[in-house]
């Protein structure tokens, strides 16, 4: 059983959608999505706009995933990488188009939300990446420089202004990239929700799909209560992969991410953290992330983990927040949750044509707001028939990590791990 995500500020504040039905039926449709996160509803509402039938079936519910989860920071670049490197993995021809969809990705999602007029408090104001030592200062640098020549809009800060803009004394230098800004992540899924069924979609919850069956040229999709039958199918299930397809799991590393939140501020509280309205990350291996709500809550969020209890880390992430932000020392942390991302082994997310008719999009390395936009977009232009050449990410084979079931038990350790080497190099630095 997964573990919901009750007691979760975006739950408590989110617009609101009525309860989608279970799949109850046999139906026959165009394309059937599984998974109703930012990619599976981003493709439903493409093709609903292109006048393609669409039926979207989740497990549980729309956002049930990390789409419903996140920090909602709309970070206009794919992370880790730098254009070099990225260039070497995929070949000069994708990395012209993914290098564009992923610098224009910002711009495209505020856009998408304005012409659905999406009330998802919206809003672009920047974003701020800070380094925690020297070194990463320098790479920083340098795959700033690299994204710059292909067009992104980034600066480099330091000294008094990082610490102005950031709000905290900790940090000495950074890049501010003004096309990132912030969305209320559940608000903005149950509004593409809400805009793709006001245009035909159907949307089914607790309709887990459990088997995927090719009959002639159509697909028999099967859940507990119901089938669809369609001509194509789109895999959107992130962090959330179960074995539905054999071996898709194992292409990813699900990672557990959880945030902490508070009620509104009073100004002594709040003091001068972020005064713009950036939302802000650091560079180390255990990120911290963190943003100011226009009402003076604070959410702030890194790595964590998932127990047969539950999400489990907030109190390290409590003096986390208090260390980088004092002010903030003995503020009730009221709303706290979790959820599950999705990393691949070269840090891309990875479109796969498995089968016949049927596609993936999938790990989005924790940077997935903007960029499952692009990926929802390139599934359902690929069923648009959309030249291949003109999509921004190459098909690609499936492929396992190697010792994926070891490197699985091993991402708590490996966590803890990080973030000793993080705090020794923010010491040294
Ligand atoms: C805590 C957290 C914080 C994050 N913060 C940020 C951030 O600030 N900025 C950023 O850019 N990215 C962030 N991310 C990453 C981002 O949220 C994800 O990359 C993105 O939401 C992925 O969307 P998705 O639609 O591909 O997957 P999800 O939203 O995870 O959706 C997958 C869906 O598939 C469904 N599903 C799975 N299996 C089945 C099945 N067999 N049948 C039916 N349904 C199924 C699940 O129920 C789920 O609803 C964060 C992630 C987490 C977890």
């Amino acid at each position: 059983m997964e573990v919901g995500s009750k007691n979760s500020l975006w739950q408590a504040t989110a617009i609101n959608l009525d309860a989608n039905p279970t799949l109850e039926d046999d139906i026959q449709t165009d394309v059937v999505i599984v998974g109703a996160g930012f990619t599976g509803l981003s493709a439903a509402l493409q093709l609903s706009e292109n006048n393609t039938n669409v039926v979207v079936l989740d497990k549980y519910e729309v956002g049930f995933g990390a789409s419903g989860r996140n920090g909602g920071q709309v970070n206009p670049m794919l992370p880790y990488n730098s254009p070099e490197k990225i260039q070497q993995y995929i070949g000069n021809h994708f990395f012209e188009n993914l290098c564009q969809a992923s610098l224009n990705s910002a711009d495209a999602l505020f856009e998408l939300i304005a012409k659905h007029k999406i009330d998802c408090q919206a809003r672009q104001k920047g974003w701020l990446r800070v380094d925690h030592c020297e070194k990463a200062r320098k790479t920083s640098l340098h795959n700033a420089e690299g994204w710059i020549k292909y067009g992104a809009k980034m600066s480099p800060v330091d000294g008094a202004e990082v610490e102005r803009l950031s709000g905290s004394k900790l940090y000495k230098s950074g890049i501010l990239a003004e096309r990132g800004g912030a969305v209320q992540p559940l608000s903005l899924a149950r509004g593409e929700a809400k805009a793709a069924m006001d245009l035909g979609a159907k949307i089914f919850a607790n309709s887990p799909v459990t088997a995927l069956k090719r009959k002639g040229d159509k697909w028999i999709v099967k859940t507990p209560k119901g089938k669809v039958t369609a001509n194509w199918v789109i895999l959107a299930t992130n962090g959330y992969t179960d074995d539905l397809l054999d071996g898709l799991a194992k292409t990813v590393m699900p990672l557990v991410s959880i945030q902490i939140a508070t009620e509104p501020l009073n100004d002594d509280q709040i003091g001068k953290i972020l005064p713009e309205g950036q939302t802000i990350s650091d560079t180390r291996r255990s990120i911290m992330y963190s943003r100011r709500e226009p009402d003076n809550r604070m959410v702030f969020g890194g790595h964590g983990t998932l127990t047969s209890k539950g999400f489990v880390g907030f109190d390290h992430m409590i003096e986390d927040a208090t260390r980088i932000f004092p002010s903030l020392k003995n503020v009730d942390w009221k709303f706290q949750w979790g959820g599950k991302l999705a990393i691949t082994e070269n840090r891309l997310p990875h479109y796969h044509e498995a089968k016949p008719n049927l596609i993936v999009g999938l790990g989005f390395n924790g940077r997935g707001v903007a960029m499952s936009h692009v990926m929802g977009k390139c599934l359902a232009d690929r069923i648009l028939d959309v030249p291949v050449k003109q999509l921004p990410f190459p098909s690609s084979k499936m492929k396992g990590i190697p010792f994926w079931g070891i490197q699985m038990m091993g991402t708590g350790p490996v966590v803890g791990v990080m973030k000793i080497l993080d705090k020794w190099e923010s010491r040294s630095a």
